[in-house]
Parts: structure tokens; sequence; C-alpha cells
């Protein structure tokens, strides 16, 4: 089984270049510019959404969409009425429009503010041929436009992108580039990752990510920033705590990329846990954006990166498979435990990473396929259950 496996790896072809988004901060010179093209993407978006309800409204049998290619048909001419954006915006906004409405299954989508205090974020989408260098500088639309780090740009080619603003006003220019990628070889094997609340993230051979506590650090701050109704200051303390918790994820996400072959992680969903009193906490975590990470980065380096159920995963123990560990609510003060069948003692969340990593098809052999594969006996379990409830009555 390993050894097919292995065979799988080496026979997938590996991409020698990979899209990457590269989000480029765009000097503050062109701002006003950028804010009132975007107001010129709101009425072609608000024009697309009118115009878009009012064809389907259907006089006889089911409604009919219009699709991007129609309503770029249609707004053949509407450069006429715009003085900053081209021919090449407009059509990207109604195509991005008529996939937006379809995705979102609504017959009409929420309309574009431009003006305070519910404006939208600015907005500039464009085509990959519109945007030229020049020197040191981007043509757009007639326009210069330097940004910090340009080097990212420097003989790559561009795709489709666009410029988009920030919640306190600052302009990045979003924008995939094709960039070569090497295959590389990690040292280690395999390595499972369950993801927890107390330390982010811990794998099956002890690492942790610890919960930095991002939003909990600049509540104080914030707490009196919005008190004192400062709400330019609040928008930048939230945008420092989420660059604080991408830069840990970062690190982390890179680490393991380099160190492992095959990466596996449990399943754990931040959609269901939000709605339940530790929300602040899973919010705070940012385990998508790991996921997403660690599968991107994974990619580019030619790694396997598997996402498994992990079911069971706190209360099976990872020597004998038995179903003694801590279980709800009640269980989530346990960090350590022993196990009642086999007396082996365990790290609650290295026990769940390592389970992890055996409920993969890549985990090591003598751990079994899946914690729950292996029977076991109703007496010993049950008696386990019961060491296991008078241990934490003692402890508690
Ligand atoms: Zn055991």
């Amino acid at each position: 089984m390993e050894e097919r496996v292995r065979i799988a790896q080496i026979d997938r072809p590996f991409p020698a270049t990979c899209t990457r988004t590269v989000r480029l901060k765009v000097r503050p010179g062109s701002a006003s510019w950028l804010r009132a093209a975007s107001i010129e993407v709101n009425q072609v978006w608000n024009w697309a959404n009118e115009l878009s309800a009012k064809a389907a409204r259907p006089y006889a049998g089911s409604p009919k969409w219009l699709s991007g290619f129609d309503l770029c048909n249609l707004s053949a001419g509407g450069t006429e009425f715009m003085d900053h954006i081209g021919a090449d915006t407009i059509q990207r906004v109604c195509t991005e429009y008529a996939l937006k409405r379809k995705v979102a299954k609504r017959a009409i989508l929420r309309w574009r503010v431009s003006r305070e205090p519910k404006r939208s974020l600015g907005w500039v989408p464009f085509k990959a041929a519109s945007l030229r260098r020049k020197g040191h500088a981007l043509r757009f639309c007639g326009k210069s436009f330097r940004v910090f780090d340009r080097e990212y740009l420097a003989d790559r080619k561009f795709r489709d992108g666009c410029f988009a603003q920030d919640a306190i006003g600052d302009w990045y220019l979003c924008i995939p580039v094709q960039m070569r990628v090497e295959s590389s070889v990690a040292l280690g094997e395999s390595v499972g990752i369950d993801l927890g609340l107390k330390s982010i993230a811990t794998t099956s051979n002890g690492d942790t990510l610890d919960a930095g506590r991002w939003t909990n650090a600049y509540a104080d701050t914030l707490a009196r920033a919005q008190r004192h109704g400062h709400r330019k200051q609040a928008k930048r303390l939230h945008r420092k705590a989420a660059r604080c918790r991408a830069d840990a994820l970062h690190k982390f996400s890179r680490k393991m990329v380099n160190q492992y072959q095959n990466i596996v992680i449990g399943d754990v969903s931040s959609l269901k846990l939000v709605k339940t009193r530790m929300a602040k906490s899973v919010l705070d975590s940012g385990w998508g954006m790991l996921k997403t990470q660690l599968q991107y980065k994974g990619q580019q380096a030619g790694r396997s990166v598997q996402v498994v159920s992990e079911r069971d995963s706190t209360r099976a123990c990872s020597s004998c498979g038995a179903l003694t560990g801590p279980k709800g609510l009640d269980g989530l003060v346990v960090r350590q435990w022993v196990c009642g069948a086999c007396g082996d003692a365990h790290d609650r969340d290295v026990n769940a990473a390592r389970n992890i990593l055996a409920g993969s098809r890549c985990g090591p052999p003598s751990a079994g396929t899946s914690p729950r594969s292996r029977p076991i006996a109703p007496s010993s379990a049950s008696r386990a259950r019961k060491a296991r409830t008078d241990r934490v009555r003692a402890a508690a």
C-alpha cells in the first residue's frame, strides 16, 4: 500500500510554474484618482444589477438571466460617460457581476455605495493587457502608478487583476502572476496536525503553534479607541491584529511544508464553532487560513496535503485505539490523560494529531488505518471509561 502511494506521487507531473496573486501597496499619490475610478465602477455595477433584474422579470414563463457576455454587449458605448475607466474595466465589472449573481442565486445583489457612511470598499478591476510597465511605474488608463516592492512584478507575466482598497483607505494592486517553482524533497516523512484553541496547531511530533490571542492583545486599546469615537484608529488596530495572525500562520505553515513530505490535517469546521461561546477564540485562531496556506504551499513544493475526518481523534488512544480519552465540553479541561486500557500517558493534542495521521493513507502501519476500525471488547472499554471518570473526579 505504502509502496503504491509513493509511486503515485512520483508519477504525478509536477507543474513547473504556478500562479500566485501578489498584493502590492500602491503609493498614496494615486489614491484620489482610484477613488474617482471606483465610483464609476460602482455605477457600472449598479447599472448591471438593475438591468439584470429587470430583464429577468418574467411576463410569461421562467426568468431568463443575462450572462456576462450579454451585459458586456449591452454596455457598449458606456465609456462615453466615464472619465476614468475604460471599456476593459466595464467589461470586467459586467462579467464579475454575472458570475457573482449566479453563485449567490439571487435576483438582485447588494448595491455598491459610493458615499459615507456605508461606502463599499473601492474596487477597480482591469484586464491584463491594459496594465503596462513604464520605467519604474505602471500605466493604466492613461495614469501612472507606483507601487511598493515592484520587484515582484519584474519579468513576470500578468493576468487579469484589480486595484482594491482596504478598510483604512489604502489601495493595493492585486494581480496574479506566473512564478517558477522547483520541487524539493523534505527530510521528514509525514506529520499529522490537530487544530485547537489552546494551541492553534499541534503536530504529531509535539511541535505547537501557540494561540497568540491577537484579538485580546489589542482589546484594551481597541475598546478605548471605540469609546472615544476614534474609528480610524480602531480599524488600524483590527488590521494590526490580522497582520500578526497572518504572520504567525505563514511562518508555521512554511516550517511544516519545508520539513514534511505528507501533511495531514483534521477537518474541523470553524463555521459550526463560531456559533458557540468559543466564537472569539475560533475566529482569532485562523484555522481556515492555515489550511489554505498548507494546501497552496504544499502544492507548490510538491507535497501531499490531506484533510481527514477528525472524529474521535481526541477520545481514541493513539497506542491501542480504545476510546478512553476525554470527551464532551467537560472533558475540555483535561490536557493530559492516561489510557485505561493500555496505560500509556498522552498529551491531549499530540494524541489527537497522531490519530489524525493514523487516519490518513500515509499513517504508520502499526497504528492501524483508523482509530475506530479496531474492535474493542465491551468489558475493557466500560472498565476504562469508569476508571477515567473516577480519575477526573479525584482530580477535581
Ligand atoms: Zn491505550
